[in-house]
């Protein structure tokens, strides 16, 4: 990891813009929800968050092939931030949980499973985590980051 600080206001807002095109077309309603000034910076690779993010964008998108919304939150909680993405589509099956983050697992045509294991190892490299909870709703994915001590 290439580790530095990392302004994650900016991180978000740069890979949101990246698919409103898309979500536009797909008639998806993007939200960002970041508190501009309270957020810290953290000590993270940028290129692989940034991938991360992406990832699961893009996954966001694709279970939401016939429209709905799309939010992107970053809190601060304790010593981390945590940065949600809440979309509104198709849920993820209870059976099919403990499988998502497995490589090679798709449930796409054209998938090749490697996103969230990949966002999974990466999150782990930054000593962070990265749940999801599903429903009929939509999928909400959560990443955990610490805030480095070097900042306080
Ligand atoms: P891929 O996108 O290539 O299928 P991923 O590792 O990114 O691979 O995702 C694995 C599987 O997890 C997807 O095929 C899909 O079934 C499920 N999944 C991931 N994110 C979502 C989501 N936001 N909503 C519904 N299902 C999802
Ligand atoms: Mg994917």
């Amino acid at each position: 990891l290439n580790l530095q600080p990392v302004n994650l206001d900016h991180l978000i807002h740069r890979q949101v813009d990246l698919i409103r095109p898309t979500a536009k077309k797909q008639s998806v309603a993007v939200q960002v929800r970041c508190p501009r000034d309270v957020l810290p910076e953290v000590m993270a690779d940028p290129v692989r968050l940034e991938q991360v993010l992406l990832n699961l964008l893009v996954n966001a998108l694709e279970a939401m092939a016939g429209g709905g919304s799309l939010c992107v939150e970053a809190e601060v909680i304790e010593e981390t931030v945590k940065i949600s993405v809440v979309d509104s589509g198709s849920g993820i099956p209870a059976e099919l949980s403990d499988k998502i983050f497995d490589a090679y697992f798709t449930t796409k045509g054209s998938g090749n499973g490697l996103g969230l294991a990949f966002c999974d190892k990466i999150i782990r490299q930054h000593e962070g985590s990265l749940h999801f909870h599903s429903g009929t709703g939509g999928t909400t994915f959560e990443i955990t980051l610490p805030i480095g001590s070097e900042f306080e």
